[in-house]
């Protein structure tokens, strides 16, 4: 999560939930699933448990804190999955 993004179509980057389930063939290039993997098992990091599905309770309530308006791409690290489905 991040008030500064290289996303050129929004201001911030805000993800209380990250990792996903891959759920197709479509998933074998997953960017994200990529990217988080990398980081499994580095003490510390916010992708020390890879791709798995996690919440982050304690990233909830973060945009309460915003006091400018801006443009925010939620779960930048979840595109889909068969949890969010339930
Ligand atoms: S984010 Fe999308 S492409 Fe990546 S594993 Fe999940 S469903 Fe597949």
């Amino acid at each position: 999560m991040s008030d500064k993004t290289s996303i050129e179509w929004t201001n911030a980057t805000w993800n209380p939930v990250t990792g996903c389930t891959q759920v197709s063939p479509g998933c074998d290039h997953c960017y994200a699933l990529t990217f988080a993997e990398r980081f499994r098992g580095v003490p510390n990091h916010p992708y020390q448990q890879g791709f798995d599905l996690k919440l982050w309770p304690d990233r909830l309530e973060l945009p309460l804190s915003w006091k400018k308006p801006r443009r925010i791409f939620v779960n930048s690290m979840i595109l889909y999955s068969k949890y969010s489905q339930q």
